[in-house]
């Protein structure tokens, strides 16, 4: 499979500093994006911690034997991601408890590992990953967020969801717990797959539909600068981060 990617974060217009942080290792074809928040300059820290953490264990063959037991590859995989998002959350805990700086503060993060023919999606609270296929695209990633708990239980609209004043609260987080229980899936990719992972920022701004129509005409490039620069025009609000990863038609 050959990957063609591209990430961007932006400030955005209202805020002073970037929470955000993303990752692609094209080597390993991992992408990840944390989007920090809490504490004085904790939010960028805990989304770093979140990032580098997943980096390490992904990239660490040792752990290998510790997993020794599991033989099947996809298994394996499913482990080692799931081990790195929960140790992620358990430095940021930690560090948050030790030092007062830190005290408060967590991240998101959303995980895209492909393994030939295997993409590894991991994630924990409101960062997304949306799929573009045969040009339809479909979010993937369920938020950890109280107003889609709502709309799961039938008790608000998706038109209702848009303004309510709680659409930030988040129900899942790394950091304010010692341990979390990680989401993860695993789909067969097909040649022509375009992934993209982003952060509240963009999906607060941008709709389903506006996604699918840019991703669907657009390079990795010129759509990532395009989503970024859509959801500043309509206020940029939050800090914004897009990573998009193509698989592309010839392999
Ligand atoms: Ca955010």
């Amino acid at each position: 499979m050959r990957i063609r990617s591209c990430g961007i974060t932006d400030v955005g217009l209202k805020r002073g500093h970037n929470e955000d942080n993303y990752l692609i290792n094209e080597e390993l074809n991992l992408f990840v994006v944390a989007d920090g928040m809490g504490g004085h300059a904790g939010g960028e820290y805990a989304s770093a911690i979140a990032v580098n953490t997943v980096e390490e264990i992904v990239t660490s063959m040792e752990l290998n034997g510790e997993f020794s037991n599991i033989e099947d590859p996809v298994e394996l995989t499913r482990h080692k991601l799931t081990h790195a998002i929960r140790l992620a959350g358990r430095r940021i805990f930690e560090k948050a408890r030790e030092q007062p700086e830190y005290h408060g503060m967590g991240t998101t993060a959303v995980v895209l590992l492909i393994d030939g023919s295997n993409a590894f999606i991991a994630h924990v609270g409101d960062s997304r990953l949306y799929l573009l296929r045969e040009r339809r695209i479909e979010q993937i990633t369920e938020d950890h967020s109280l107003i889609a708990e709502k709309i799961r239980h039938g008790l608000i609209t998706r038109e209702e969801a848009k303004n309510h004043r709680m659409r930030n609260v988040i129900t899942r987080s790394l950091g304010y717990q010692e341990d979390v229980e990680v989401d993860l899936q695993v789909h067969a990719v097909r040649r022509g797959d375009v992934f993209l992972l982003c952060s509240d920022g963009l999906s607060g701004h941008v709709a389903d539909e506006e996604l699918e129509d840019h991703l669907a005409r657009l390079g990795p490039q010129a759509a990532a600068r395009r989503l970024i620069g859509l959801a500043c025009e309509r206020g940029g609000e939050d800090n914004i981060t897009v990573v998009i990863a193509a698989v592309e038609e010839s392999a």
